[in-house]
């Protein structure tokens, strides 16, 4: 068991509110893990406002972030964009001014493309629809966001991470379409926290993605998924909302403890959490 290591597919950090990546880095490191995809938060999270400066703000700190959890030893990735929550509490408090919502967001994800293509961040995320009911201005803005992204990622050959309402098998078959008329390398998108009925479908579309790493998802997912996904935890890192997400420690916790009961073994986690992590993020193994 001491040679197993853990990556988290999918987690946020806030040195403004919580935790930070400092702090995240050292404990994720001692518990066994060695890689991190760190995806940005929404402005608010920071104490900055939605405007187009405040996405910029927000994405320095992501830039920050990624460095220093580097420069402590962890292997990563960073990811921003312009959270479809975010896109649908904007314009259901406003539907009239959903086009200028939706320019300005078009304009954080070209500033994030530059970005991207000077190699300061990897990749864009999250970008997609919202998991709950959805405004029509709102879905059809996140729609626009979502494709606009998909092609820079395409072009740039960037990864993207994409959250989706976990519809299931109309969800997958969606994204399977949309990858194949946009013509982008599968390897580059990965849906995010998906849920066991849709991670099924995604299988059988050969896309990758993130299950959270809660006990009973983990449990479902060893039984019925094939080893050629990720683990994430999702942790927002905001001290009021401790229970919305997983700590990345947590989701170590439960796969060793799923291994000790002999739920998966050694081989199908070093797959989820090394095989994969290197071959979809292009990263040497440990
Ligand atoms: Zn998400
Ligand atoms: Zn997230």
């Amino acid at each position: 068991m001491e040679k197993l290591v853990f990556a988290d597919g999918h987690m946020h950090s806030n040195p403004v509110k919580g935790l930070g990546i400092e702090n995240i880095a050292k404990r994720f490191s001692s518990a066994g893990g060695w890689f991190i995809a760190l995806v940005s938060l929404p402005p608010h999270h920071f104490g900055f406002d939605n405007s187009f400066d405040g996405y910029v703000k927000s994405v320095d700190v992501l830039i920050r972030e990624c460095r220093a959890g580097k420069e402590l030893g962890l292997k990563m990735r960073c990811f921003a964009g312009v959270h479809p929550a975010a896109v649908e509490d904007e314009i259901s408090k406003n539907p009239k001014q959903s086009m200028k919502i939706l320019e300005k967001a078009l304009m954080v994800i070209d500033h994030i493309a530059k970005l991207v293509k000077n190699g300061l961040i990897d990749g864009f995320g999250e970008v997609g629809r919202p998991h709950y009911k959805s405004l029509p201005e709102a879905f059809i803005a996140n729609t626009i966001i979502l494709k606009h992204t998909l092609t820079l990622a395409k072009d740039l050959g960037a990864w993207i991470h994409l959250h989706l309402e976990q519809g299931g098998e109309i969800t997958a078959f969606d994204i399977s379409e949309t990858v194949k008329a946009i013509s982008i390398d599968k390897k580059l998108t990965i849906l995010h926290h998906l849920d066991i009925a849709t991670a099924r479908h995604a299988q059988q579309h050969q896309l990758i993605f993130t299950v959270p790493g809660k006990i009973q998802i983990l449990k479902e997912a060893f039984k019925s998924l094939k080893p050629m996904y990720m683990v994430e935890s999702d942790f927002i890192d905001d001290p009021k909302r401790p229970g919305v997400s997983s700590y990345p420690w947590d989701i170590v916790d439960n796969q060793k403890k799923l291994l000790l009961d002999g739920i998966v073994d050694e081989n199908y986690l070093y797959k989820l959490n090394v095989d994969m992590v290197s071959k979809i993020y292009d990263v040497e193994p440990p």
